[in-house]
């Protein structure tokens, strides 16, 4: 795509454009740059609530008046290619998504403890020795499963359906916060040992695979929905609700379907139940926040993000 790529007056321009490894190698925009950087990363909506949030900080805050955010389509394959570049034109906070965020563990010395155990970063910010990376998904989690179900991790019996990138992020989260116990499924073992290697010993932690669930499952449990399974309006449920009682919950990660086969069950045996969006929200109000250092509502991400999707109020 062009650097002069046209505009859509549904939302901010600077939302709209997807820019490539070659559009950055002659990128002299002026202003302070922010962007996602995945594969794919058209579907995002990162900048339309960033750029969102950006016009509110900008009234309080005539500092940040030319600050932008933006998207970049890289491959794997350029992704470490792609990351000096993005220092060398002074951008100034990168987000990664998909596949980039375990990858960048190794071409960055700079990375905060949390992330480190995570094993995964989606959130860097420039310094003067390069960029220093951070994790907002487990603080995105947490505090979305606050805001909508009106629960905490601490003192809690989780049950975390799922192995991969943001299941790990969510298990370390759920220890660091204090849960009670944390229940860890998943559909392989391969995966499922990884992650328990990766935690270590820790006596609250028990693990299944979904083909064979233990009978034991605490009923009151609030369950994590951390598997892509649901995208899809056929996908199998990773877990039988049947054994939880109505005062369990349910925060299944996945936002787009708005509502999935496993979220539809939970409502209809009485549970508490939310999307991913507060998650998607959240970490992304923390990212800005490291990069901008002013606290962020998430108001107008949050109008955005609905706008993105088309949900409505
Ligand atoms: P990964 O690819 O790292 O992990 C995928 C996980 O889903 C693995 O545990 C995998 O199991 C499992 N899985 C895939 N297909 C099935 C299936 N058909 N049945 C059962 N389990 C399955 O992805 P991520 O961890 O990055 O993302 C997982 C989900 O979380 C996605 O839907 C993503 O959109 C969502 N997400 C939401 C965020 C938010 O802000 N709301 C943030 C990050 C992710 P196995 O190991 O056996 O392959």
């Amino acid at each position: 795509m062009s650097l002069n790529p046209p505009t859509d007056s549904r939302s901010n321009p600077d939302s709209r454009p997807v820019y490539t490894l070659e559009d950055l190698r002659s990128w002299d925009k002026a202003g302070v740059w922010l962007a996602v950087v995945g594969y794919p990363v058209k579907h995002s909506i990162s900048p339309a609530m960033h750029n969102a949030a950006l016009q509110v900080i900008m009234q309080r805050f005539p500092e940040y008046a030319t600050w932008r955010y933006t998207r970049f389509e890289i491959p794997h394959e350029a992704f470490a290619e792609a990351l000096p570049l993005f220092r060398e034109k002074g951008f100034y906070g990168l987000n990664l998504t998909l596949p980039h965020k375990i990858q960048v563990l190794d071409l960055i010395q700079d990375i905060d403890p949390e992330a480190v155990s995570m094993g995964a970063v989606n959130t860097l910010v420039l310094t003067d020795r390069g960029y220093r990376g951070f994790n907002t998904d487990g603080w995105g989690l947490r505090t979305g499963i606050y805001t909508d179900l009106g629960q905490r991790l601490a003192d809690s019996d989780i049950v975390l359906l799922g192995a991969g990138g943001a299941a790990r992020a969510a298990a370390f989260q759920c220890l660091k916060d204090g849960c009670r116990s944390l229940w860890i499924g998943n559909r392989s073992q391969g995966r499922l040992d990884s992650l328990l290697q990766a935690i270590g010993n820790d006596e609250r932690v028990r693990s299944f695979l979904f083909k064979s669930p233990p009978e034991d499952l605490p009923e009151k449990a609030l369950i994590i929905q951390a598997t892509s399974s649901g995208l899809k309006p056929e996908d199998s449920l990773p877990l039988d609700l049947n054994s939880f009682s109505n005062e369990a919950a349910l925060y299944d990660m996945i936002y787009n379907p708005r509502v999935t086969r496993l979220m539809k069950i939970g409502m209809q045996r009485g549970m508490r139940v939310a999307n991913g969006l507060s998650m998607l929200i959240q970490q992304g109000a923390r990212s800005l926040e490291i990069w901008t250092q002013v606290p962020v509502t998430v108001t107008a991400m949050e109008a955005a993000a609905r706008a993105e999707l088309n949900m409505g109020g």
